[in-house]
């Protein structure tokens, strides 16, 4: 690329050493790197499974040792969903926290950078330094971010009211996850209260119209005229046709041509306008979580790592992973996964603590106090 992100400048002028990218999903669109315009990466726990994605490669080379930190993006979970799967730390800031200049744009109402670390101190310490504003995103916040970020203070978990929507713990969740969830609770001594949310159920059909409709639109632009590569024709749609078919993958084609469907002229009211509505109460329900609890607390997927092949034929089978991640983006909130235990089989499970908007460093804090407990003993 001509210039660097914004997140690559910030690392550098902190002598951070770039050590290369690491391998994603085309367009970080998907949930398992098994949509790399390269090949699939493995997870380094188990290389019979996927390390989960978009942001696969990013969370395999921190979880096996090659690198200590490491960044993704985040616009359905992705950078928490791989962290789970392989057993390491993934934060999602505030949406509009860390600046997105120089990222290709997925879903732009729904995409942030996170880092992706060994433990909540790292994560912690990454996210200092690239998150505040850039004059070269409108979306970044004015607020200085609350400082000093290191040393993270203790807070007093005992104080801390979490509140566990019940809506998560039903169909689909894998028995095992749910297990070693409910005893990480325990063993961090953790205040949980069981909530109702009945608006968490249309968080993945939500997202999976907005992030197409937004990615069909951002997507535009890579029609062999000015970015990427062209398949030569005489005649300008034809061009575009041939480009557009011989160089885009089967995911990213499949959400284009949803993305397209849901905005058309007779649709884009029974779809989109729904999504943005639905959306809308979504956000102020979980608002309305905040007003009691500080934190909300689920497991980051309803299952551990799964076999790299095995949720390839069935693409909605895939969306129905990103059950408890999506919340987040769609809200604009921070969440973080921390790794809180393994299933039967020996792969990590993680845990998701969500909070309110702007509340990064309280997330972060109490992401960390609960790291230790769950290590102590
Ligand atoms: N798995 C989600 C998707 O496929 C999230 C992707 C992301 O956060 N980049 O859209």
């Amino acid at each position: 690329p001509p210039y660097n992100a914004t997140v690559i400048e910030r690392l550098v002028s902190e002598d951070g050493i770039i050590v290369g990218k690491t391998n994603m999903d085309e367009f970080a669109m998907g949930c398992s790197t098994e949509y790399s315009g390269f090949k699939p990466t493995r997870n380094p726990i188990d290389i019979t499974r996927v390390p989960g994605g978009s942001s696969g490669g990013s969370a395999s080379t921190v979880s096996s040792g090659a690198v200590p930190v490491s960044l993704g993006t985040d616009t359905g979970g992705s950078v928490r969903q791989p962290a789970s799967f392989c057993g390491v730390v993934g934060f999602k800031p505030t949406y509009g926290r860390v600046s997105r200049y120089g990222l290709v744009a997925f879903a732009s109402s729904l995409d942030q950078i996170g880092p992706i670390a060994r433990n909540v101190g790292d994560a912690a310490l990454v996210y200092s330094v690239i998150a505040g504003k850039d004059e070269y995103d409108a979306t970044t916040f004015d607020e200085p971010i609350e400082n000093p970020f290191l040393p993270l203070n203790n807070i007093d978990i005992e104080r801390v009211r979490f509140a566990l929507p019940v809506e998560f713990f039903g169909e689909g969740l894998q028995c095992s996850v749910r297990e070693t969830f409910t005893y990480a609770i325990k063993k961090a001594n953790l205040k949980v209260n069981e909530i109702s949310v009945p608006m968490l159920k249309y968080a993945v059909p939500v997202y999976y119209i907005i992030a197409p409709a937004e990615m069909s639109s951002n997507l535009a632009r890579y029609d062999g005229v000015r970015y990427g590569i062209r398949e030569n024709s005489n005649d300008l749609i034809e061009m575009y046709e041939l480009t557009r078919t011989k160089y885009l993958g089967v995911e990213v084609k499949r959400r284009i041509m949803i993305g397209t469907f849901v905005l058309s002229a007779g649709y884009y009211e029974a779809y989109f306008g729904k999504a943005a509505k639905a959306r809308r109460l979504l956000t102020d329900a979980i608002e309305n979580v905040f007003e009691k609890y500080d934190f909300i607390l689920c497991p980051t997927t309803p299952t551990t790592a799964f076999k790299l092949g095995e949720k390839l034929k069935d693409p909605i089978e895939m969306y129905l992973g990103d059950v408890y991640t999506t919340l987040a983006n769609l809200a604009g909130v921070p969440a973080i996964s921390i790794p809180c235990g393994k299933d039967e089989q020996g792969l990590p499970v993680g845990m998701q603590i969500i909070a309110k908007k702007l509340m990064d460093k309280k997330l972060l804090e109490c992401a960390r106090e609960i790291e230790l407990r769950l290590k102590e003993g």
